[in-house]
């Protein structure tokens, strides 16, 4: 129900978890996050509450300056740790997290599992990125390998993908709201402005068919067929 990303030059998990407070009230039944730290990612989720989720990396090494979080209305599949996003491919190089209802998600997943996919939850989102590892070995560009499984849903999507080694959060959104916060040295993306609005009161609206990749020097934003797309930067003006 709630996305959350955040790149930048130092420890994105902080400010990760402060995006899922601020979307908690929203409603939700479980939450995740994903890490990226340059060597790999780190996935922790569970069903419950954010502060359960704190319970559950307590301890843990989160460093990683790009995050992804997620607070989930389950839709597809019951309230559940391994229901719960970020979902991953089989190899944990590529981290999801989803908002809103993927309508072809079945036909999908029997496509996939009869590649020899192997799925770890029941919701409609995991079959996104299987397909993005799919794409990815056709194409080996990280972007075109988004675009190409944004191609093959149908339904309603705010989606952020990270990978294992590339620097850079890839998103779009299709009938569900995705907004970027621009900050001091670093950048957010989330379906809702209170996510980031202690960092940053800059933010531009994004269309449905914007496909966004954030870098840590910068946002870039096109069609679904690549074409450079400009779009307004505007402050907001949001009693706290
Ligand atoms: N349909 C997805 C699920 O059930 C996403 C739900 C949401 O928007 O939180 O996991």
């Amino acid at each position: 129900c709630g996305i959350i990303a955040r790149i930048g030059a130092d420890d994105a998990f902080p400010r990760v978890l402060t995006g899922l407070e601020n979307l908690e009230y929203r409603g939700y039944d479980s939450a995740g996050v994903a890490l990226q730290n340059g060597s790999g990612l780190s996935v922790f989720k569970c069903s419950g509450k954010v502060e359960d989720l704190k319970d559950r990396v307590d301890g843990a090494k989160l460093g990683g300056n790009i995050g992804i979080g997620h607070t989930r209305w389950s839709t597809h599949g019951p309230p559940s740790d391994s229901n719960a996003h970020p979902h991953t491919n089989e190899d944990g190089d590529v981290a999801v997290v989803h908002n809103g209802i993927i309508e072809n998600h079945q036909i999908l997943r029997e496509r996939l599992e009869n590649r020899g996919v192997r799925f770890e939850s029941d919701t409609d989102t995991e079959v996104i990125p299987h397909l993005i590892d799919a794409h990815y070995d056709e194409n080996t560009d990280p972007r075109d390998a988004f675009v190409a499984t944004l191609r093959d849903l149908e339904g309603s999507y705010a989606v952020a993908a990270v990978f294992d080694d590339e620097d850079a959060v890839f998103a779009a959104r299709r009938g569900s709201p995705l907004v970027l916060g621009l900050g001091e040295s670093q950048y957010f993306l989330a379906s809702d402005v209170p996510a980031f609005l202690e960092y940053t009161d800059r933010v531009v609206y994004f269309e449905d068919g914007d496909v966004v990749t954030v870098r840590p020097n910068g946002a870039q934003v096109t069609t679904m067929d690549g074409e450079h797309v400009e779009r307004e930067i505007e402050t907001v003006d949001w009693d706290p």
